[in-house]
């Protein structure tokens, strides 16, 4: 592929709306360099794709080790009052964590990507906090389990955006780590030295980009959360930051209760947000937060499934978007790896609060499905901190061609097209997936599907937690 490649496609939505014949030239990395519409078929010098293409979907939040534990803490706790709750699933989460080895994590994470890159989500915010061996004893390289998520990345061909994560304590005011926790707590310049490692490696990848996670206002202070900001800045300016805020009811009682203020309100009050921010899951917010959020630029990450299977609540939609809030979705634990899934869950949490329906849609006559699977474009690219998220000059070849013979999408098109795919039957309807430039996909089949899948299966075997 020395001199790229051009695809063409009788249907494409572009950021200026669906053209028909389009032609999309890519360069040998990857990036499109020229878009003509109204062209004329070449079959010796095009691909051409088999039905309507859309932009890939970024994942904006991922724990990549959570896959190989999705489905397993769905029993009832026994013990005294049998509760169930976020925090009995964090236990089990956290006694999984402790067997993974770098070579566990990258047959993990790689097996999850390529369900992404099937599922049309071309590419992933990995939110990335196992950093350390057993016991937390350091790696001689700080770096290895990072580099296990890229190379996994890499094999499966989506792109990344590594967020190794910030977790200082235990909990508020201090609180000494849990033996499951152990592995996860870092100092600022340990942090740093994660992050430079990666960021030396893989600056000129166009595949990878490297930012910045606080865990949460629980398990950082603000003057190690400052110390990793001013390093990851100096690195390069406009490194993504993402954080975990307000997703249980008992993180906004322990934030007031500790700082005087409710997680948004403390983040906003301590940090600059912007455009590099991106606040995950921001579930339990008041109005004034909501406005403050919905101003900032700020991208809110929303993960849909996760946020119900874990009990945490349904974020503020509506007035928040009537704001200008910009969002992005995420598939967090990946009980789910399915952008459908994510997008309907969205709005229908809204409708059965308010007995209404096509609440996103953005005003008489407004498609439902455009509008989210448009402003998670936006804001997933924007949160990953690469030029994803539209089929345009400039950015990554990343889109996803729709099976136009699936029967539920029979006979759509345009806007209809993309409010059947989401809100029509649970099948997958994608033909082809190209990311970069490189089709890892076809015939609904992942390149690297059965060897991925194998060593998965073994790795799966020998797992005892
Ligand atoms: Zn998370």
């Amino acid at each position: 592929m020395t001199n790229g490649i051009t695809v063409f496609g009788e249907c494409v939505w572009l950021s200026s709306g669906w053209m028909e014949n389009v032609a999309i030239k890519i360069d040998p990395i990857g990036t499109i360099t020229d878009i003509e519409t109204n062209a004329k078929y070449e079959s010796s010098l095009m691909a051409r794709l088999p039905g309507p293409a859309i932009p890939g979907m970024p994942n904006l939040h991922s724990h990549a080790h959570q896959r190989a534990m999705s489905g397993l803490s769905e029993f009832r706790a026994s013990g005294p009052g049998g509760e169930d709750s976020f925090w009995t699933w964090r236990d089990v989460m956290h006694r999984f964590a402790e067997v993974l080895t770098p070579e566990i994590l990258e047959a993990v994470a790689t097996q999850l990507y390529v369900e992404m890159v099937k599922a049309g989500y071309t590419a992933v915010g990995e939110f990335h906090y196992i950093h350390h061996g057993p016991n937390g004893v350091a790696y001689d390289d700080p770096s290895e389990m990072s580099m296990a998520l890229i190379r996994a990345a890499t094999w499966a061909g989506i792109g990344i955006t590594l967020l190794p994560v910030l977790y200082e304590n235990g909990g508020y005011a201090g609180k000494p780590a849990n033996a499951g926790q152990r592995r996860f707590i870092s100092t600022p310049d340990q942090l740093l030295d994660i992050i430079n490692a990666v960021e030396t490696i893989h600056k000129a990848d166009p595949q990878v980009r490297v930012g910045f996670a606080p865990h949460s206002p629980r398990q950082v202070t603000p003057e190690g959360m400052k110390a990793v900001f001013d390093g990851v800045t100096a690195m390069s300016a406009d490194a993504p930051i993402h954080i975990h805020v307000a997703e249980q009811e008992k993180d906004v009682t322990e934030s007031v209760e500790f700082t005087g203020k409710r997680p948004v309100e403390w983040v906003l009050e301590n940090f600059d947000v912007g455009t590099r921010w991106c606040l995950i899951h921001a579930t339990h917010l008041i109005e004034s937060e909501i406005s403050a959020l919905a101003t900032s630029g700020a991208v809110a990450g929303l993960c849909p499934v996760t946020e119900a299977n874990l009990g945490d609540g349904i974020f503020p939609l509506i007035p928040y978007l009537e704001q200008g809030g910009r969002i992005g979705i995420g598939s967090d634990s990946h009980n789910s790896v399915s952008i459908i899934e994510e997008l309907r869950l969205l709005e229908y949490g809204q409708r059965l609060i308010k007995r209404r329906r096509n609440l996103a849609a953005p005003g008489p006559g407004g498609s439902t499905g455009v509008r989210l699977y448009a402003d998670s474009l936006k804001g997933g690219a924007q949160a990953c901190g690469r030029p994803i998220g539209e089929i345009s000059k400039g950015k990554r070849a990343d889109f996803v061609v729709l099976d136009s013979a699936h029967p539920n999408l029979i006979d759509r098109s345009k806007d209809n097209l993309i409010d059947s795919m989401i809100f029509s039957g649970n099948t997958p309807k994608f033909q082809e997936v190209w990311i970069g430039g490189k089709r890892q996909v076809a015939n609904g089949r992942h390149v690297r599907e059965q060897d991925t899948l194998d060593t998965y299966s073994n790795v799966i075997r020998g797992l005892d937690f």
